[in-house]
């Protein structure tokens, strides 16, 4: 049972300070503590469907997203552990804030303004998700926000050096769950030197709700009719291809399972960045269904491209949420984002930023059902 103290609005006002009336719908409860003994916050944004979002402040990290399915049956569509032990050592990122750099720099290197950094390697021989200790594995700050939804900003001040990345970045990550199932998170920072950024989110989805189903059977749509290949490290070779004629054709609405095994890689799967596509307002990004519970989620975003990771490299070995062991191809992971490696490839949108500007971008993960 992970809830110790059910805190009421009111204690959670004194907690952050803040004077004004709060969102109904938001509690938080101790999740676990960190080794030094500080307690870890679960905040629970609860809408007036009774659906909710669970979001605990080390890594700003989702651990429960629960949401109906067509008969209006609540069920957890994001897989993560019960407890928080094991998020300390074990997580492949579950739910979590990725920064600096969401994805992939090669060999964790990079010029700025004619200075060379060196990061931390550890996805031999590059860089993934921020390093040994990106963002995923700090405690941010949290406040709850006022006003008629439910959200809550988490912050950070990443010191200047840290895991290798130049100047002192402030950065606050604000989830607002609204009455319809929409999941809203804006990103925004600002730094003291020009350095790179590329924040996402990690969060694995089986749109099944808890159970051991594959997403071979989830439908995927994605508006992108390019996508960046990668070499055997996963670097993107530079190359800006065309989808059509690959396994990496979603733009029409198809079964994953069709053609994961050829989609390469070892272990074979997608984890691949794709080059979304102008669209008009409104018009998700990415379109993923779920034939048997109904459910659907819509992805909108201003980011140029999306990670596309169906979780290759679960393997059965780690216990998660109600004892499940989480085995590969359980998961779908879409991971709004500039391109892979940005910083070594002048070919791609830039994720420079410089002292003075302010980074702000918006990513919605929005639920529904089909009704048949
Ligand atoms: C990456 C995968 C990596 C996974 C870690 C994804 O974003 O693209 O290569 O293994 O994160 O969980």
């Amino acid at each position: 049972m992970r809830s110790l103290f059910i805190t009421t609005i009111l204690g959670m006002l004194a907690l952050t300070g803040c004077q004004s009336s709060p969102p109904a719908g938001v509690t938080s409860s101790v999740f676990g503590h960190l080794p030094d003994g500080k307690p870890v916050t679960l905040y629970t944004l609860k809408n007036s469907s009774g659906s909710y979002v669970s979001i605990m402040d080390y890594g700003a990290t989702v651990v429960d997203l629960v949401v109906p399915d067509r008969l209006g049956k609540p069920g957890d569509v994001s897989l993560g552990f019960d407890t928080f032990e094991p998020y300390l050592t074990k997580s492949p990122y579950f739910g979590a804030s990725i920064g600096r750099f969401g994805n992939r720099i090669a060999k964790g290197q990079f010029a700025l303004e004619g200075k060379s950094y060196q990061l931390a390697i550890n996805d031999t021989p590059n860089t993934l998700h921020g390093g040994t200790r990106g963002f995923d594995k700090c405690q941010w700050s949290a406040a709850i926000l006022p006003g008629s939804e439910a959200a809550v900003r988490f912050s950070r001040v990443s010191p200047d050096g840290e895991e290798g990345y130049p100047g002192t970045l402030t950065v606050a990550v604000t989830y607002r769950f609204t009455a319809d199932n929409r999941l809203e998170i804006a990103y925004e920072a600002a730094t003291d030197k020009t350095t790179v950024l590329n924040l996402t989110n990690h969060t694995y989805f089986n749109l099944a709700g808890r159970g051991p189903a594959s997403i071979k059977d989830h439908q995927l749509l994605i508006r992108a009719s390019h996508y960046t290949p990668v070499d055997d490290t996963l670097i993107p070779t530079g190359e800006i291809k065309a989808v059509s004629g690959t396994p990496f054709d979603f733009q029409v609405a198809t079964p994953i399972g069709q053609r994961l095994s050829q989609a390469g890689g070892k272990p074979i799967g997608y984890d691949h960045n794709f080059v979304l596509d102008a669209r008009p307002d409104g018009v998700p990004l990415v379109e993923v269904s779920e034939p048997t519970t109904g459910r659907w989620m819509h992805v909108f975003s201003d980011q140029p491209g999306v990670q596309f990771y169906s979780g290759n490299f679960l393997d059965g070995t780690l216990t998660g949420k109600d004892g499940q062991h989480y085995q590969q191809y359980t998961a779908i992971v879409l991971e709004t984002q500039h391109f892979p490696d940005s910083p070594n490839q002048p070919g791609f949108p830039t994720t420079v930023l410089k002292p003075g500007e302010t980074y702000r971008t918006k990513t919605t993960y929005a639920f529904g059902v089909n009704t048949r």
